[in-house]
Formats: structure tokens, sequence, C-alpha cells
């Protein structure tokens, strides 16, 4: 099974209103060059000693508004990895010519791309900063680039946001023709813009939106994971090891890593990690080892997003085989040649039918 390394840039131009990942507001440039330059320090500190990985993915926050500079000098550490995938996310304002060409000289061979959506009103509902022109010249931009291999997320159900509206953002990236799309429900995480002004969403227009979805992408694109659609050859290799309960090195402040049964987090504080590295302190400030049933129900629960490739019945052995037995016979769940899947009319519900198999 492959190695992966995430690496986290927790730094945005603007804190979006749904948002609850650990980033910051960096909007000083001046300043945070001097933060910025400091913090990929310590990351390659980090980056140091580890040995090997298949997967590289440079995520955050904006991984694309950090300076050049600070950017050419992360990439280089990665250089000695001979890794098969390396994906970058990158918004739309933060991407320039150069920048895209740094990413190609450094071997970066998948480019991710926050649309979220591509009605301009609904942007600056959601907080976002660009608008559906920047997104497309950033596209275009990365093509011309030589990018074969791009992701465009979309967000759906926003209370504002109509079927019509939703089935038209689908239209526009399918258009744009790229490789991957991601699409995820908006949730109003506390803490949050959304979450201060209430925002409510409506579970039954976003089961109309999913369903949209499939309908309109699986003529085009293979649903290989709940949330996740490709051409053939380009689902993302990095969230695959995901899903299929693979080991993983977390790089940076917040960062998470999977290693041999052991979950850490990094201290999710900019200055302390930095100060940590500098001391040569562990950045870790969480850690858990994983039981055996919890090893298992993960294994299930993870398997189970993988649409096409499901769970080896095997899994179940000892472990929920009465509630397996249960979804088998009422058609939630089907057994393919010993892979159990969700069946198709029931995706959009995964997370309840998962929720049900814990230990
Ligand atoms: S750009 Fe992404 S990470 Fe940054 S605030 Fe918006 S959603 Fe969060």
């Amino acid at each position: 099974m492959s190695v992966g390394l995430y690496i986290h840039i927790p730094f945005c131009r603007k804190k979006c209103f749904y948002c609850d990942f650990f980033s910051i507001e960096s909007p000083l440039i001046g300043k945070m060059e001097i933060e910025a330059d400091e913090y990929v320090g310590s990351l390659i500190s980090q980056i140091e000693h580890i040995k090997q990985v298949e997967t590289i993915y440079i995520g955050g926050g904006t991984p694309t508004v950090l300076p050049d500079e600070s950017l050419e000098n992360l990439l280089g550490a990665l250089e000695k990895f001979s890794a098969i995938e390396q994906t970058i996310e990158a918004n739309p304002e933060s991407l320039s010519l150069k920048k895209l060409e740094l990413f190609r000289k450094a071997r970066i061979n998948r480019l991710s791309l926050g649309l979220q959506s591509s009605n301009d009103a609904l942007l600056k509902k959601l907080g976002r900063v660009h608008n559906f022109e920047t997104f497309c010249r950033a596209f275009f931009l990365a093509r011309k680039a030589g990018f074969e291999n791009i992701n465009v997320d979309l967000i759906y159900g926003h209370p504002s946001q109509t079927l019509e509206d939703w089935h038209k953002d689908l239209n526009k990236v399918l258009e744009l023709a790229p490789e991957h799309i991601s699409l995820y429900p908006l949730t109003v995480e506390a803490g949050t813009v959304f979450a201060k002004n209430s925002v409510k969403t409506d579970d039954n227009l976003q089961r109309l939106m999913y369903e949209k979805a499939c309908q309109l992408l699986d003529k085009k694109y293979a649903h290989y994971e709940i949330s996740n659609w490709a051409v053939e050859a380009k689902e993302s290799k990095h969230n695959l090891n995901y899903w299929r309960g693979g080991k993983y090195f977390g790089v940076g402040a917040g960062a998470a890593g999977y290693m041999d049964g052991v979950r850490y987090k990094n201290v999710a504080d900019i200055k302390d990690y930095i100060a940590k590295i500098k001391d040569r302190k562990s950045p870790i400030s969480e850690q858990e080892n994983i039981d055996p049933p919890t090893q298992a129900f993960e294994k299930i629960m993870l398997g189970l997003r993988l649409l096409n490739e499901g769970v080896a019945i095997k899994s179940f052995d000892g472990f929920r085989r009465d509630t397996l037995e249960r979804f088998l016979q009422n058609g939630v769940l089907i057994d393919d040649k010993g892979f159990i899947k969700i069946a198709p009319n029931f995706v959009f519900v995964a997370n309840s039918i998962i929720l049900e198999f814990m230990p």
C-alpha cells in the first residue's frame, strides 16, 4: 500500500463564510511574507525526516497565496521524492502563470481548483473573493501551462440556491471538461459566519441537487467516491490512499497523519508550530491509538465511500454481521462478487448507513 504526504498551508486571502478549516486571513502581504517564509522553513525541516512517499497533497488554506519564493523553496524540498501524484490546491484569485510554471517545473501533476459556484452573486454570499470570470481565466491558464489533470470543487445547497442555479453550475463545469470534479453539500459548522447568522440548509433540496449531479456527471465521469467523479485513470490517488486506510504523513500546523494504527494531529497554531520545530520538539498535539474494533469500523466506513470498489465481505467477519444482512436484504447494500457496495439509490444517505456499523 502506498504512503501519502499531506502538507498544510494555513493562509487564505479572506475567510469564507462557511469555512471551519484551520486557516487564517493574511491580507497584509508584507507581514505575511515574513510569517510564510518562517512557516515554510518549518515545513521543510519536518519534510527532511521523511524518506519516501508515493503521493503528495499540498492543501490548506490556500497554498497559492504563498509568495513565489516560499513556494519555490517548499517545492524544492519535495524533489527528493519520486511521487507518482503531486497535487496542489489553488484558488483562482491567487494563481498566476508564473506560479503554474513553477509547479510544472517541480513536477506537480495535479491541480485542484476551488470554484464552488459559477454564479457570482452566490460566490459573494459564500464569502469567496473570486468570480466566475477569474476562475475561467485561471483554468485556461492552467491548461496553457500544461496541466492535464485538474479537479474542480463545487459546493451545493446554499438556501438561496435553486435547483436551476445548480443545474447551470454543473453544465458550466461540464463545458470546461476538467478531469475530476468534487461536490460538497454546504454544511453549517460551529464558529463560522454562517453559524453566527443562523444559515439553514435544506436536506431535501440538497438531496435533489445531488441526484441532479449524479444524472449529469455519470454520463461522462466515473462516480468513484460519494463526492468525487473522475475520467478514466484520473481518480485522486492521494485520496484513494486515505479511503483505503493507507498511511500518510501530516506536515504543518493543524495537519493530521496516520501511521501504523496511530492517528495524530499537529498543533493548530502557526506560531506554536514554528516554535516547536525550531526547538526540535515534536509538533504533535494529539495522538490516538486506533484499537482493532475501531480499525474494523474505519475500514468499513471508508471502504463504503468507494462506490466501485466497496469493502471485501470478509471485513465484516464477526463484526456487525446482523446489520450487514439487514441492509443486503432490503437492498440498501449490494454484494458484488464478495465486495459490499452501497446501492446507487442510497448513496446520498451513505453517512447514516455507515453510522449503523459503529462499534
Ligand atoms: S479558501 Fe478554502 S480554506 Fe480558505 S477560507 Fe475559503 S474555504 Fe476555507
